[in-house]
C-alpha cells in the first residue's frame, strides 16, 4: 500500500495545497492569546467540545447534537469509516476525486468501489443508481465542490443517493463556502435526512490549516456512535479555543470568500486566453489541461517549478492526464503564476 503524499518544494509561490493565501483576520491572534492565557493546562479538555459545537451549530442553524468536531476534516472522514466501515463493509467513491477517501477506506479495512464521473467530471444520477443498486455501499463519498476538478454536486444526485441507499451518504464540503450548493439544507429541521453527513473544515476559508480543525453536521443519532470510536480527549483545549475565536470573525471570512471568488473568475479567464482547457470551478482552485497547447502536464509543471511556482501536478492521477491544479493565491501570487505559465507555454 502506498501512502498519501502532497509533494512540497522550497519555492517562492506555493499554490499547491488549496490553503487560504492570507493569515487569519486582524484581531484573531490577540483575541486567541487572551483566551489561551486562561487555560487550565493541567486539566484535560472538554471531551465533547460543547462550546465549540454550540457555536458551529449556531452558524449553520442546527442542533449542537448534530455537530461532531475533530482534528481536520480528514479525521472526521476517518471517524466515519471507523464507525460505519470495517471488514466486509464497502465504500463508494466517484473518481477522479479526493484521494484520501480511498486511502482512509483502505486503512479502516473497507473495500473500495471506485465509480466514475462523466466526461465533464460530474457525477451522473445514473451512475449513482448503478452503484447503489449493484453494490449497496455502506458509505458513499461525494465531494462538493470536487477536488481537484472544481465542480459542486447537484442536489438531485445527493437526493438520489439518500433515497436509494441503505448506507450513509457523505458530502465533503471542504470548499463548500465557495460554491452555490450546500447539502446542509437537507439536514435542518424535523424532516432532516437521517443518513446524510456533511463535512467542513477550518483549513481553507478560515485560514487555519495549521490548526487542524474540521467538523461534520449529521443527524443527532450518529454523534454517540462517533464518540465510541474516537480517542478520548482527541480535540485539545487550545484548538477548541482557536475554532471558537475564528467563528467570531465570520464577516471577514465571507469577505475573503468573495475576494477569492473574484480572483477565481479573473484567473479562469486568463487561463482560457492562454489556450489551456479550463474546468469551471466553484472552489478556491482551478483545474486545467495543457494538451491543447501540445505540451505535457509534466513539462509545464516543471517549467513553473523552475520559475519558483509550485502547483499540483495531477497528470498521473487516473483520468486526469496532463491536468494541473492551481490554488488561488493573493493577487500578486496569481500574477506571478500567470506570467510563469505564459512563459512555460511559449
Ligand atoms: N476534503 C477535501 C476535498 C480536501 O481537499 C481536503 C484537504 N486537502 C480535506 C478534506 C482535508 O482537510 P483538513 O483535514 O485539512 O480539514
Amino acid at each position: 500500500m502506498e501512502g498519501y503524499h502532497s509533494p512540497q518544494l522550497d519555492v517562492e509561490v506555493r499554490l499547491n495545497t488549496n490553503e487560504a493565501p492570507f493569515s487569519p483576520p486582524e484581531g484573531f491572534l490577540s483575541a486567541f492569546l487572551d483566551e489561551v492565557r486562561a487555560v487550565n493546562w493541567n486539566r484535560y479538555p472538554d471531551r465533547l467540545a460543547q462550546s465549540l459545537r454550540e457555536d458551529i451549530a449556531a452558524l449553520h442553524g442546527v442542533d449542537p447534537q448534530q455537530v461532531f468536531v475533530a482534528n481536520g476534516s480528514n479525521e472526521v472522514l476517518q471517524t466515519i469509516c471507523l464507525t460505519f466501515g470495517g471488514t466486509g463493509r464497502t465504500v463508494a467513491t466517484f473518481e477522479p476525486t479526493y484521494a484520501m477517501y480511498q486511502q482512509i477506506a483502505r486503512t479502516t479495512q473497507c473495500e473500495v468501489i471506485a465509480a466514475k464521473r462523466d466526461a465533464q467530471y460530474r457525477v451522473a444520477k445514473s451512475e449513482v443508481e448503478r452503484v447503489v443498486t449493484l453494490h449497496q455501499p455502506d458509505i458513499l463519498f461525494f465531494c462538493s465542490p470536487n477536488n481537484p476538478t472544481g465542480s459542486p454536486e447537484s442536489r438531485e444526485v445527493i437526493e438520489t443517493a439518500l433515497l436509494l441507499s441503505d448506507g450513509v451518504v457523505v458530502v465533503d464540503e471542504a470548499y463548500g463556502q465557495f460554491a452555490d450548493f450546500t447539502a446542509l439544507d437537507l439536514l435542518r429541521g424535523p424532516d432532516g435526512a437521517e443518513s446524510l453527513i456533511v463535512t467542513r473544515t477550518f483549513s481553507k476559508t478560515w485560514s487555519m490549516a495549521g490548526a487542524r480543525l474540521g467538523y461534520c453536521v449529521a443527524p443527532s443519532w450518529m454523534l454517540p456512535e462517533f464518540e465510541k470510536v474516537v480517542l478520548p480527549y482527541h480535540l485539545d483545549t487550545v484548538k477548541q479555543i482557536a475554532g471558537r475565536v475564528a467563528l467570531r470573525f465570520h464577516d471577514e471570512m465571507e469577505h475573503r470568500v468573495a475576494q477569492l471568488g473574484a480572483e477565481r473568475d479573473r484567473i479562469s479567464e486568463a487561463l482560457v486566453r492562454l489556450g489551456v482547457e479550463v474546468w469551471p470551478s466553484q472552489a478556491n482552485f482551478i483545474m486545467f489541461r495543457t494538451t491543447p497547447c501540445s505540451l505535457s502536464g509534466d513539462h509545464v509543471w516543471q517549467c513553473l517549478v523552475d520559475r519558483s511556482v509550485l502547483i499540483r501536478n495531477c497528470s498521473h492521477w487516473p483520468g486526469l492526464s496532463d491536468c494541473l491544479r492551481v490554488t488561488l493565491g493573493t493577487e500578486s501570487e496569481n500574477n506571478i503564476f500567470l506570467e510563469a505559465l505564459k512563459e512555460a507555454l511559449t
